[in-house]
Order: structure tokens, then C-alpha cells, then sequence
């Protein structure tokens, strides 16, 4: 039997395959049961970090969180880097202390994660949305990190081509927000991989069981 999809960063959940479903409001009951909560750069300034830190905690005791994020750094927003550090350093914390990878939001600031990543070797970061260059990528990688490619890959030559080059057990495919289905994303991937979908399937099924073990078995 062929291995399920898996889509590793949605916002909403669509029933097909595997789906690691972000939780958008912290405040309220996870809808999904492979879940993942953060605080995103985007919302540092809206509201009681706090209060928010501590709804991801309690979503982690709790055993609804199988990963940390979205969270990271943004340089292309007004927010002051030093408090989004601080928020991003608070949750890499909470990631450490309950074993759990993190979803990574990050741009402009690649320097910034390779500095994090040359001290943090226990958390596994997966950095979703990757549309980067080559080089971020092979950084990245040595470091231990993972990349999740989305819809970007279907339009970047420049992204197809660092896509090809990096190894299997490194990627995640994903749709994120968009209005694009994870059938339509791993059929593109597996042409660029130049592989069956089944093949493709199998390869991101055994990237995940790596990192979040049998968490993802407590969906459906
Ligand atoms: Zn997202």
C-alpha cells in the first residue's frame, strides 16, 4: 500500500492524508489532532505574548501540539528583531522541554536561524515555505535542518533547481494558505525529483515518522 500524503503546513485541514494543521487561534479547543502552536512573528505585536506563551504550553501538557510554530523571525515586518527573538527564544524553549520540532517562519533572516541552529542542536526545525537560494539551503541543511516546499516551487526555476539537488530525508511539501491542493504539489515535486508520486510519498512519510515518530497516528 502506498504511503498517505503529508502535508506538513496548512492552516486548515482538507481530509487528504497526513495533515499537520497550524492552530490559528490559541485561545480556543485544537480542531485537529496533529496540531502544531506558535506565535507568529506577524502577531508578536497583537497581542499578550504572555498569555499566549502560556496557551502553547498548555497545549503542549496537554498533548495537542505535536510540533512548535509557526513561529520565527521576519525582517520585512516593523516589529523590533530583539522582541521577536525574545518570543522565538521563549518558544524554542518550550519546544526543548516537551521534545518537539518547530515550524519555521523565516524571512530575511537566514543569518539569524544559522547563528540559532550552531547552538540549538536538540530541536528539529522545519523551515516551511522554503524559497530561498541554494546557498541559505545548503547552510540550513548542514545545520540539521529540514526544508518544506510550497507553491513557490511551481513557478521559481531558481527553487526547482536547489529542490533537485538536496536530499531526500531533508524535505516536506506543504500548502500553507493557499488555495492549491498537496496532490497538485507532490505531482510537480515528484517530475522535478525525477520519481513516482508513490516513491515521493513513501520518502516525505519516512521523513515524518523520523521527526514526530507515531504522533501523527493519533489522527482520524
Ligand atoms: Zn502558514
Amino acid at each position: 500500500m502506498a504511503a498517505p500524503f503529508v502535508n506538513i503546513h496548512t492552516h486548515s485541514a482538507t481530509g487528504t492524508g497526513i495533515e499537520l494543521v497550524n492552530i490559528d487561534n490559541l485561545d480556543s479547543a485544537p480542531s485537529a489532532t496533529f496540531a502544531s502552536a506558535g506565535l507568529h512573528p506577524w502577531n508578536v505585536d497583537k497581542c499578550d505574548h504572555q498569555q499566549a506563551l502560556a496557551a502553547i504550553e498548555t497545549l503542549c501538557q496537554n498533548g495537542n501540539a505535536a510540533a512548535i510554530g509557526e513561529a520565527g523571525l521576519d525582517r520585512a515586518i516593523s516589529t523590533s528583531i530583539s522582541l521577536q527573538m525574545s518570543v522565538l527564544e521563549q518558544q524554542l524553549d518550550i519546544a526543548t522541554r516537551h521534545h518537539l520540532p518547530m515550524i519555521i517562519h523565516c524571512v530575511r533572516a537566514y543569518s539569524d536561524f544559522l547563528q540559532i541552529l550552531r547552538h540549538e542542536s536538540s530541536v528539529k526545525m522545519i523551515f516551511h515555505g522554503f524559497n530561498s537560494n541554494q546557498t541559505s539551503a545548503n547552510q540550513l541543511l548542514q545545520h540539521g535542518a529540514m526544508l518544506s516546499f510550497g507553491h513557490n516551487l511551481l513557478s521559481n526555476n531558481k527553487l526547482q533547481t536547489t529542490f533537485k539537488s538536496i536530499p531526500n530525508d531533508c524535505i516536506f511539501l506543504e500548502t500553507d494558505t493557499k488555495d492549491i491542493s498537496i496532490n497538485e504539489i507532490y505531482n510537480f515535486a515528484a517530475e522535478l525529483k525525477s520519481t513516482s508520486i508513490d516513491e515521493l510519498k513513501q520518502i516525505i512519510f519516512n521523513n515524518l515518522t523520523r521527526i514526530f515518530g507515531n504522533r501523527w497516528e493519533t489522527i482520524g
